[in-house]
């Protein structure tokens, strides 16, 4: 086809901009659409959920992570700007261990997005009573990332041995840690750890371990429990107390010189995952008597 009419100027400027706002059009759509397909959009309570959707989801998902790194789920309360971004969701990926920011939120999740599917990523795992960190077990990891690779098939069937190979990788690596923390349990000459924030009752469960916690159902330690403490703390030759870095740690260095302990950080909720276990492991080797 032939364009007869003469372009005057203001033809060209025309022609100009209606250019720019296609080129526009065509980059917004290419960002919203990376290599064809559109993107699920997962919304994750924690960080750490993060890692398991991205390592099972690949460049098919973008996560959205409802309590940010540095804040606490046993109090964040969401922004404005992340409920609206709630809205656009295709999936929620719960904790499902009955963690503080879930019993609040997940309600008003619902309703802000009524279309988007929730998959409680601890279905079928054996809940602790009073501590919703189940995630800090590898061995629980594993049954947790299963469930969000039935969760992506589910929601995108056409990307199954996509999602299956990347789950299957990510499996190999919680496959390790657990190796890795049943040799250290076996080794282990001390058989508890002293924590604050008794974020560790899983990983100990699962490894043969005893958690002692200085927090008591959120609430600090009276000086009471705090005697009777460093009384088993003695007994069983602990020389390390672990804080973590979203939690108060109120009196913990009066506690450390007494016992002459060590005072180490070790955070629950990394999103580097597998990385920030391998990172806890080290710290345990030390604390739990393993040279
Ligand atoms: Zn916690």
């Amino acid at each position: 086809m032939i364009i007869t009419f003469p372009l005057g100027l203001m033809n060209w400027k025309l022609l100009l901009s209606m250019a720019f706002i296609m080129l526009c059009s065509i980059g917004l759509l290419l960002t919203l659409h990376p290599g064809g397909g559109s993107r699920i959009l997962v919304a994750v309570s924690i960080p750490p959920l993060a890692e398991f959707v991205k390592a099972v989801g690949g460049d098919r998902v973008e996560v959205l992570v409802m309590v940010p790194q540095g804040a606490s789920p046993h109090t964040y309360e969401p922004t404005p700007g992340q409920l609206s971004k709630l809205g656009r969701a295709d999936l929620y990926v719960m904790v499902g261990s009955g963690i503080e920011f879930e019993l609040s939120w997940m309600d008003r999740f619902r309703d802000v997005n009524p279309r988007m599917r929730v998959v409680n990523a601890s279905l079928g795992l054996e809940l602790l009573r009073d501590d919703p960190h189940i995630w800090l077990s590898p061995r629980c990891a594993m049954v947790m990332v299963e469930n969000i690779y039935s969760a992506l098939v589910e929601l995108d069937p056409e990307h199954e041995d996509y999602y299956a190979e990347n789950r299957d990788r990510y499996l190999g690596l919680l496959r390790e840690l657990d190796e890795e923390f049943s040799e250290l349990s076996s080794k282990a000459r001390i058989r508890k750890i002293l924590v604050y924030h008794p974020a560790w009752g899983y990983l100990c469960r699962d490894y043969g371990l005893e958690q002692l916690a200085l927090e008591r159902e959120g609430k600090e330690p009276t000086p009471r429990w705090i005697e009777q403490l460093i009384e088993e703390a003695r007994r069983s030759g602990i020389k390390v107390i672990f804080t973590s870095p979203q939690s108060g740690s109120r009196g913990v260095e009066a506690i450390a010189e007494e016992l002459d302990a060590e005072i180490v950080e070790i955070d629950p909720l990394a999103e580097d995952y597998v990385d920030n276990m391998h990172r806890v492991l080290e710290a345990l080797r030390e604390a739990l008597g393993v040279g």
